[in-house]
């Protein structure tokens, strides 16, 4: 059975935490799409690194962690991770990686801070890691796969792509590319990656077949996906259900449960519609980024916050067929006086529970708030969800009555253990 983690709205809504409760008794974990604008911390020695690519869940048990095929990766970053897995003594004999993934190279990196600089005032705030311009070359057919990046293919269309880039990066007056120098450099990536490579929808095809447990890991999140989200203002893949079976080969029949992870409050990083920002309370909007560390993961700057959208959350359930709802983050919202929860928007005079990710339509919209008490005792208490008070117990239901699905996994803390499951 295949079981799907994806993000609710914008993202760092807390699906690191969903994953390591399940991936306790997975088979194989999968990262399905995206590169290297996302990932999850690891502490060695006191010291944190941040895994880009490689599953943490391969660190955790017996495992089998998968690179997909929908995802772009950058070989520099991949091989500095399975090196210092290596050194803190993991063997990584669990690790595939998708002879069909493409790569990043550092062209994709210099234009994605070039394609930043044109958009001006319009800029996406985009990570600038080469995601967005390696998936535009692979929708062009420019991508260069993993297949052809251990193959003797590799130095024929690194060239190519050199000179094509170059004569971009000359026509904005800017440092151009060494192709030898590049040849030289990955080379040596591709030789320390082939042994892991292999045809990863044939393997995950055969171990649904024998019934393993599979978990796939979504990035990012619905509304940043490149089709549903809100445009332009979203990430350069499809961050849906969609994304997780093109991205890895796996049907839609050997899907189980599909978690969709949200926080108790919303928040967003960088720009795009918010409709339920808490804009006229700014002591609120400070109180919950200070309570929930809400600054951007690479980025820093504070995001913007406010309440969870149950207009937009339909939309989720939707679109990706969610069929369980993880709320995190239930300890922030229970130290506020009170909650705002979104249950409804008026658009031209009239109640509506239609969520757009039209711009337009949203900025017609405005959100129905209904008022939950706030003041939750301690909910670090709790050992199941039984355990928390009425005030919390209310709020939760509510969500669970508009949305009309079950919540199963609930964030009560910042640390992967404080979750209750049930
Ligand atoms: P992702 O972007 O969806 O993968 O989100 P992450 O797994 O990176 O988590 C984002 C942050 O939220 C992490 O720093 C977690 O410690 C924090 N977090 C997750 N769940 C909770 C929760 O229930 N309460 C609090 N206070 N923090 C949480
Ligand atoms: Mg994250």
């Amino acid at each position: 059975m295949v079981d799907v983690v994806l993000g609710g709205f914008f993202g760092d809504e807390g699906k690191g935490k969903v994953l390591e409760y399940l991936a306790k008794e997975a088979d194989i974990v999968v990262r399905c799409s995206g590169g290297s604008n996302t990932g999850n911390t690891v502490v060695f020695n006191d010291k944190k690194y941040t895994l880009r690519f490689i599953p943490v869940a391969i660190l955790k048990s017996n495992v089998t962690a998968v690179i997909a095929n929908g995802v772009v990766i950058d070989p520099k970053i991949l091989v500095n991770e399975i090196n210092l897995l290596k050194e803190n003594g993991y063997n990584l004999e669990n690790l595939k990686i998708s002879e069909k993934a493409h790569i990043i190279l550092p062209y994709h990196i210099k234009l994605d801070n070039i394609e930043e600089e044109i958009r001006g005032q319009d800029k996406i705030g985009t990570t600038l890691t080469g995601v967005g311009p390696a998936y535009s070359d692979k929708a062009n057919r420019y991508g260069i796969r993993v297949q052809d990046f251990i193959s003797s293919r590799f130095p024929k269309l690194l060239k190519r792509n050199i000179e094509m880039k170059n004569k971009v990066l000359e026509s904005y007056e800017k440092e151009t590319l060494d192709y030898n120098k590049i040849l030289e450099e990955y080379s040596e990536y591709s030789k320390a990656l082939e042994p892991y490579i292999c045809d990863t929808v044939n393997f995950l095809q055969d171990s649904a077949k024998q019934n393993k447990k599979i978990i796939c890991e979504g990035s990012q999140a619905t509304l940043l996906d490149l089709d549903l989200g809100t445009y332009p203002y979203v990430t350069s893949s499809n961050s849906t259900i969609g994304g997780i079976l093109s991205g890895t080969g796996l049907n839609h029949k050997q899907i189980g449960e599909v978690y969709g992870v949200v926080k108790a409050y919303s928040s967003r990083d960088g720009e795009g519609p918010f409709l339920t920002e808490e804009i006229e309370d700014a002591d609120t909007n400070n109180k919950i980024r200070e309570l929930g560390h809400e600054y951007g993961t690479i980025s820093k700057r504070p995001r913007r916050c406010g309440w969870l959208d149950l207009n937009a959350l339909k939309y989720a359930v939707q679109v990706n067929g969610i069929t369980a709802l993880a709320v995190n983050h239930l300890d922030v919202v229970g130290k506020l006086k009170t909650i705002k929860l979104c249950v409804a928007y008026k658009y031209d005079g009239k109640v509506t529970n239609k969520f757009s990710s039209n711009p337009a339509y949203l900025a017609k919209c405005e959100p129905i708030y209904e008022e939950f008490e706030g003041n939750f005792e301690d909910v670090l208490e709790a050992a199941a969800r039984e355990d928390l008070c009425e005030q919390a117990e209310k709020y939760l239901q509510r969500i669970e009555e508009v949305v009309g699905v079950p919540i199963k996994f609930i964030g009560i803390g910042e640390e992967n253990e404080n979750i209750l499951f049930n």
